[in-house]
């Protein structure tokens, strides 16, 4: 469970990632980093911003996202003193969820030190399209489109794009042997989720594909998820892909029922909770339900960007 400090921190980091620029910190404190190991090899890695998914066998490291360029020291130094690695490349394979600032914020460093690295190809054009003017993001070296897969240390790691949802670049990546799932931020364990329409996020399609994750996978698969509520955690089982689609798709009916009766965006922005879903906001989580509510007004009424993938 995440402290109220840890969330506060975790909570932080999204609001940075809502402005799709890299965070600057006031302060510069010693980070300590969270590793958990779930099973065979595969864990999660907590600092700041989006979790760290990690395999590490038979001396093999795989490392899923990398959070900001400002914990990135913290997080080569705690696999370091997992691997046990003392030469060059420390991570075997580096990948990519998507292209958010608080998930490919410490690439730079990490993928220096990475064998291999990969993300939808949507993910690298994102990080392009967002970066800061004369900046040259630290992207994934290969890129696939719908899937992608390779074998190491006995396990089986297959990455899917099922279509445009938290963003057009998303990526879930599954360890076989394991039978455990990164989901990426295509589940913000019950907190209210960012929603990057210029990003090329598609609710509709976002809801489709937390069922069509559910169906995929099995009773025993463990997810995990790119934030949490501190009550709930970062990770858990296939019921939360549902959790999150009920609560994208109750977005989705409130804007469509209050569009029906003539009520504007703005006077949909006032409210501050989502009926049944109460728990998601929170005065401790920047981000707000007028955020979706916004988010899906427009994808509703088609004030979207020309191209979305
Ligand atoms: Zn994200």
């Amino acid at each position: 469970m995440l402290s109220r400090r840890r969330f506060l921190r975790i909570a932080g980091g999204i609001l940075a990632a809502s402005t799709v620029k890299y965070p600057s910190f006031a302060t510069d404190r010693t980070l300590s980093g969270t590793i958990t190991e779930l099973r065979r090899g595969v864990g999660t890695y907590v600092d700041r911003g989006g979790t760290i998914g990690w395999m590490l066998r038979d001396g093999a490291l795989v490392v899923v996202d990398t959070q900001y360029p400002q914990t990135a020291d913290a997080t080569m130094s705690a696999f370091e003193s997992h691997a046990e690695k003392s030469s060059t490349p420390l991570i075997d394979l580096l990948i990519n969820t998507h292209h958010h600032g608080d998930h490919t914020g410490g690439n730079a460093k990490l993928l220096d030190r990475s064998d291999r690295s990969v993300a939808h190809a949507g993910c690298v054009r994102l990080q392009r399209a967002t970066a800061e003017d004369g900046a040259t993001p630290a992207t994934a070296a290969m890129t696939f489109d719908e899937a992608w897969s390779t074998d190491l240390a006995d396990e089986t790691i297959s990455l899917n794009h099922d279509g445009p949802a938290h963003t057009g670049g998303d990526a879930t990546i599954f360890f076989e042997e394991a039978n455990i799932v990164h989901t990426g931020d295509l589940v913000f364990n019950r907190v209210v989720p960012f929603i990057d329409v210029d990003g090329g996020a598609l609710v509709e399609n976002w809801i489709k594909t937390l069922e069509t994750l559910h169906d995929r996978y099995d009773d025993d698969t463990l997810f995990i998820f790119g934030h949490g509520h501190p009550d709930h955690g970062i990770t858990g089982s296939r019921a939360g892909l549902l959790q999150m689609r009920d609560y994208l798709s109750a977005v989705d009916e409130f804007v469509r029922a209050k569009r029906a009766d003539g009520v504007t965006l703005e006077d949909m922005k006032k409210e501050t909770d989502l009926p049944g879903f109460e728990e998601y906001s929170s005065e401790e989580w920047p981000l707000p339900l007028a955020q979706n509510l916004e988010a899906v007004y427009r994808e509703q009424t088609g004030d979207t960007p020309a191209t979305t993938s």
